[in-house]
C-alpha cells in the first residue's frame, strides 16, 4: 500500500472542500494543537534491514500503525543479493546457522526455502606468502586470521538472502518508504522526530532506530543520551570490507587444478565461489578485501581497484590472468554511510563498558539492530533485537 502521511490526508480533504467551493470554511479550520493528530504513525522505524522489518511485523500484528523509513532504494540493508542475470552473488549476510531459529521460522513462514550448504572445507585452497600451502597447521593459521563467527553456518536462502527482507516487507500493511535518508533526530517529552534529506520531518510518539552505530553516528541527534551510550555510538568498531564480484570467463580452477574457493594471508583475504545444487562452481565469485588489503588495493577509494585486484589475483593464481570479468564492487566501509562497516567487531573491554547500556531507550527513542543481539549474532541477532524492543513497546 503506498504511504499516505496523515498530514497529506488532511490536505486532500481540504482540497476536496475547496473543490466544493468551501474555501472560506477551510481557511477557518483551526490547526490542531494536539500533537497526536500530526503523527505520521504510532511508531516510526528507521531502517528496513532485518531488525526494522521484523519489528514492523511484530508491531503491526498487535494493531500498531507503523512506518519504516529506509535510506536505500531497496530493503534488506546488510542482506544484499546481486543479480547477474545467469545467477547471483551475495554482497552481505548469507550464512544461516542451525541455531538461527527466528530466521528459519521467518523463512518458512514466508514461503522461502533454506537449503543446507555444501561443505566446501575440502574445496578451498590456502595461500600463504604467495604460495599454495598444504600443511594442516599452515591452513589453520590462515583460517584463524580471517575467522568470523558466521563461518560455521549451514544454510542459505534459495534465490539469495535478500529474498527474505523483500518477503517481510511485502507483508507489511504500509510499504517501507525507500530513499528516505534520515539526517537528524530529536526527542522531546511528547514525540520523536526524524528529518530526512529533503527536509521532511517525520513525527511519532515512539521511534525505533535500527541503524548500525556506524551509520547512526553520522546523524545529528538532539536527545539526552547518557555519556556511556554516546561513546558506544561514536566508537563501536565495525569491520571494514570491500568486495569484488566477478565472473570467470574460463574455468581457471580446472586449468590449475586448484580449488575454486581461496583463503589467503594477502590483500585478497578470501574468494568465494557461488555453487550450484551439486556444489559445483557456477562461475560467479565474490572476493573480500579487508584489513591491510584495503590499504594496498583500495588506497584511493576505488580508482585503480579493478586493475590492482586483477594483478594481485593473477600474481597469486596465474590461471586467473585474462580469465575474469569484474561485475561489481560492494563497499562495506565508512564510505558507506548507511552501514559504516560490515559488522561490529568488539575491541577488548568494550563489552564490559558498553554492552549493558548501549541499547537502552532514550525517552521515546528505542534501539534495535544486530549490534544489540544478546544470545545471537548477525542475522539472528537483528531478529532477536527486534523482539526485545517490541516486548518493551507492547505492554
Ligand atoms: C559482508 C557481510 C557478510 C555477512 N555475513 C553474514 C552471515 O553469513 N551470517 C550472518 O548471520 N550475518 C552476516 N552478516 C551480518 C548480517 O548481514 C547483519 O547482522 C544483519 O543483516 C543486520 O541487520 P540489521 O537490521 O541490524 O541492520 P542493517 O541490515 O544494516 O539495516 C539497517 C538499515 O538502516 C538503513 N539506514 C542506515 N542509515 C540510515 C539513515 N540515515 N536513514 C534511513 N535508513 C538508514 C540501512 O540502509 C539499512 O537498510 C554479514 C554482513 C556483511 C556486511
Amino acid at each position: 500500500m503506498p504511504f499516505k502521511p496523515k498530514a497529506q490526508a488532511t490536505v486532500n480533504r481540504r482540497n476536496a472542500l475547496v473543490g466544493l467551493g468551501a474555501t472560506a470554511v477551510v481557511a477557518c479550520t483551526p490547526k490542531s494543537t494536539d500533537p497526536r493528530k500530526n503523527y505520521d504513525a504510532d511508531i516510526i522505524i528507521l531502517g528496513a534491514g532485518l531488525a526494522g522489518l521484523h519489528a514492523a511485523y511484530l508491531l503491526t500484528k498487535v494493531g500498531r500503525d507503523v512506518v519504516v523509513l529506509e535510506a536505500n532504494d531497496r530493503v534488506g540493508g546488510r542482506l544484499f543479493t546481486l543479480d547477474h542475470g545467469d545467477g547471483f552473488t551475495e554482497g552481505g549476510g548469507e550464512l544461516i546457522n542451525t541455531t538461527y531459529k527466528r530466521i528459519l521460522d521467518a523463512t518458512s513462514r514466508l514461503g522461502l526455502i533454506a537449503t543446507p550448504n555444501a561443505d566446501v572445507s575440502n574445496k578451498t585452497g590456502y595461500w600463504a606468502d604467495d604460495q599454495v600451502v598444504e600443511s594442516k597447521e599452515q591452513r589453520r593459521n590462515i583460517f584463524a586470521q580471517h575467522f568470523n563467527p558466521f563461518s560455521e553456518a549451514t544454510f542459505s536462502i534459495d534465490g539469495g538472502a535478500q529474498r527474505l527482507p523483500e518477503a517481510m516487507a511485502k507483508k507489511l500493511p504500509r510499504a517501507p518508504i525507500l530513499k528516505s535518508y534520515i539526517k537528524a533526530l530529536e526527542v522531546s517529552d511528547s514525540l520523536v522526530t526524524a528529518t530526512d534529506h529533503t527536509g521532511r520531518v517525520w513525527r511519532a510518539p515512539e521511534m525505533i532506530c535500527t541503524l548500525p552505530f556506524g551509520a547512526l553516528r553520522q546523524l545529528k541527534v538532539n536527545a539526552p543520551i547518557p555519556a556511556v551510550q554516546k561513546a558506544a555510538i561514536a566508537r563501536l568498531p565495525y569491520v571494514q570490507i570491500v568486495q569484488v564480484h566477478f565472473r570467470a570467463i574460463s574455468q581457471f580452477w580446472t586449468k590449475d587444478h586448484l580449488p575454486a574457493d581461496m583463503w589467503t594471508d594477502g590483500p585478497i583475504s578470501q574468494v568465494t565461489a557461488s555453487r550450484d545444487a551439486d556444489g559445483m562452481p557456477t562461475g560467479l565469485f565474490r572476493a573480500s578485501i579487508r584489513g591491510a588489503g584495503l590499504a594496498s588495493l583500495y588506497q584511493d577509494g576505488g580508482a585503480g581497484l579493478y586493475q590492482r585486484f586483477r594483478a594481485e589475483l593473477a600474481r597469486l593464481r596465474p590461471s586467473t590472468y585474462a580469465a575474469i570479468d569484474i561485475l561489481n564492487v560492494v563497499d562495506w566501509t565508512k564510505n558507506n554511510h548507511a552501514s559504516g562497516g560490515a559488522y561490529m567487531d568488539w575491541a577488548p573491554e568494550q563489552i564490559a563498558q558498553w554492552a549493558a547500556t548501549m541499547g537502552e531507550p532514550v525517552g521515546r527513542l528505542h534501539f534495535a539492530g544486530a549490534h544489540l543481539g544478546v544470545t545471537a549474532l548477525g542475522m539472528e541477532a537483528a531478529m532477536e533485537s527486534a523482539e526485545t524492543v517490541c516486548a518493551r513497546l507492547i505492554k
